[in-house]
């Protein structure tokens, strides 16, 4: 397998046609945004955790049943995925209430959300990624009712895998976001799932570890991702 040409780049991550029409190389870089752009930093060594991080957590779903776009990893920071057919849809799970969800509609920060409570965003950063519903889905043709059906399920399925995953190392996964696209007909879950995209808070001390570090200013935020890899047994290579 050959990389070529880069397809696209992102705030985080380019991507790269390979010798095989079917897959492509996902890079992780350093390169870290917040606010949908607005605040921008390189972070030393995020690609490669990121990389590892979302290599363990995307072979743990899929040996739990969740097929998902990620097929092995190819360096430090960059994996071999299948090349899919996005939605411009992001799928959000939350089990406590913070962050976009506090900010709209007045809710106190923290409250647990039993059941989980599901969001679809459109993937427009122009637009600050909206809110939207399942009629906005169909009615503007981003994916037919069926598939809005499968992302929801699947996300919530999602949920209750890494729930437990988490909460083995003493973390509570307060919320997260999911991509999916499609690959000879199937949904694979695509994207990434790392400290990037969704909360983490310690179980004892609610301490943020995640991305709401850098969002927020709390510092080490590299350390912090590191120290969740850890307590996950993750073996994270940074040579
Ligand atoms: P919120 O809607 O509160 O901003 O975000 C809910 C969850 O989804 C958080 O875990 C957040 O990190 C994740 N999330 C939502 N939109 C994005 C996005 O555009 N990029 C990333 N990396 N994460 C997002």
């Amino acid at each position: 397998m050959e990389k070529l040409s880069q397809i696209t780049t992102g705030k985080a991550k380019s991507l790269f046609a390979t010798s095989n029409p079917e897959h492509l190389i996902m890079e992780f870089r350093d390169d870290t945004s917040a606010f949908d752009g607005k605040k921008m930093e390189a972070l030393d060594n995020k690609g490669k955790v990121n990389n590892q991080f979302n290599a363990f957590v995307m072979e743990f779903l899929a040996s739990k049943g969740i097929e998902t776009h990620f097929i092995e990893l190819v360096s430090g920071n960059e994996s071999l995925v299948r090349k899919l057919e996005m939605f411009p849809i992001e799928c959000v799970v939350r089990n406590r209430a913070t962050g976009s969800l506090c900010k709209r509609l007045g809710i106190e920060d923290g409250l647990i959300l039993d059941p989980p409570l599901f969001e679809f965003f459109l993937k427009d950063d122009a637009l600050g990624d909206p809110l939207i519903n399942d009629h906005h889905i169909e009615s503007f043709g981003w994916a037919s009712q069926e598939q809005a059906d499968s992302m929801r399920e699947l996300s919530l399925k999602a949920n209750n895998i890494l729930v437990d995953f988490f909460k083995e190392a003493n973390l509570i996964l307060v919320d997260y976001k999911l991509e999916f696209g499609i690959f000879n007909g199937k949904m694979l879950l695509a994207d990434e799932f790392t400290p990037d995209g969704c909360r983490l808070w310690d179980k004892d001390t609610l301490t943020k570890m995640d991305k709401d570090r850098f969002r927020q200013d709390l510092g080490n935020v590299i350390e912090t991702y590191g120290e969740v890899a850890e307590r996950l047994g993750m073996q994270i290579k940074l040579d």
